[in-house]
């Protein structure tokens, strides 16, 4: 009898559990992930801000260093969109500063948040650590995200940054900060050698 009772029970509450459940909601998520602003390359997803213009962020990130495989492939493919150049810029420092570092860690990939202007990396940074932020760009491990701004972003930033994501995904324990900033720094540093 029990039974026989707690068997439709149980059938109504998945029932009802099924129509309350609202599955993949796609008409909601779709317009939201339309007004995102999103490039992706091997190593990078960059999420830039309305405003941002790309052309100057490309413009901003120089690649003369001379060991830099990918400029020489870059120069012969003509016609490319701002896009791919900068996917491509981004995709080579990575790759460099694995080199410089030594440091391989599989399946990485980093975030790129580019914001318009200081006051909203400002205001991202201190709704994350509750104080003043000093740095014109900083990466967090937890977000996986490197932050900026389109008015500082260069080559010199995004080796540093990039540095420290690499640095974070190698190690299992990782060294002092101290250190890993000394790693960092020396990326950077030798990012034109
Ligand atoms: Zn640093």
């Amino acid at each position: 009898m029990e039974i026989r009772k707690t068997l439709p029970l149980f059938l109504l509450i998945s029932f009802l559990a099924s129509l309350s459940w609202p599955g993949p909601v796609f008409s909601q998520d779709e317009p939201e992930e339309a007004e995102r602003r999103i490039l992706t390359s091997r190593f990078c997803t960059v999420f830039y801000e309305e405003g941002v213009n790309l052309k100057v962020v490309s413009r901003r990130i120089n690649l003369n260093f001379s060991s830099f495989y990918s400029l020489r492939s870059l120069r012969k493919k003509r016609d490319l969109s701002t896009e791919e150049i900068l996917a491509e810029k981004l995709d080579s420092i990575f790759a460099r500063v694995e080199n410089i570092l030594d440091m391989f860690p599989s399946k990485i990939n980093v975030v790129i948040n580019i914001y318009k202007s200081k006051d909203t990396l400002d205001n991202v940074y201190e709704e994350i650590f509750h104080e003043q932020n000093t740095a014109d760009s900083f990466y967090i491990y937890k977000t996986n995200t490197i932050y900026t701004t389109e008015r500082v972003i260069n080559e010199g930033i995004l080796a540093h940054e990039m540095a420290h994501c690499i640095i974070d995904h190698y190690f299992v324990i990782l060294p002092p900060r101290k250190i890993q900033e000394m790693l960092a720094i020396y990326a950077d540093v030798h990012l034109k050698d």
